[in-house]
C-alpha cells in the first residue's frame, strides 16, 4: 500500500489532470447525458441546409479528427476517473490483474496506474 502523504500527493495530481482533461474534453467533445464516462467529438452545428458539399467534407474530417482526440482524452479521463475511486476505496497502489503492490516509481510516473509492470497491457 502507498503511505498516506504520498496517496494524497498523488491524488492532487490525479486531480489537477482531471480537470485539465474535463476542459479539453468540453472544448471538443461533449458528454453523453446518458453516460457521463462517454465522450464524443463535436465540430459545432453542421448547417446542411447551406453548406456545400466540400465545406461538409471538410467539416466531416474535422470532426473525425476531434473524435479521436476526444477518445484518447476520453480514456484517459476515466483512467484518472478509476483511480481516484480506488483512493477513495483503499485499494489504490495494488494491482488489478496480480493483486500485487504496484511500485512507487511506477505510480510517480503515472498515478493512473491500475496494474504493475508485469501485468501492464
Ligand atoms: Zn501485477
Amino acid at each position: 500500500m502507498v503511505d498516506k502523504r504520498t496517496t494524497q500527493k498523488l491524488e492532487e495530481r490525479l486531480k489537477q489532470e482531471l480537470a485539465t482533461l474535463e476542459i479539453g474534453l468540453t472544448d471538443i467533445g461533449k458528454m453523453d447525458p446518458s453516460n457521463p464516462a462517454d465522450w464524443h467529438g463535436t465540430n459545432g452545428d453542421i448547417e446542411t441546409g447551406t453548406a456545400d458539399a466540400s465545406i461538409l467534407a471538410d467539416r466531416f474530417e474535422a470532426k473525425t479528427t476531434n473524435e479521436g482526440i476526444v477518445t484518447e482524452l476520453e480514456e484517459r479521463f476515466n483512467n484518472i476517473k478509476d483511480a481516484l475511486i480506488r483512493i477513495k476505496k483503499g485499494t489504490y497502489g495494488i494491482c488489478s490483474n496480480g493483486g500485487g503492490k504496484i511500485p512507487l516509481a511506477r505510480l510517480e510516473a503515472n498515478p493512473a496506474a491500475d496494474t504493475c509492470i508485469e501485468h501492464a497491457d
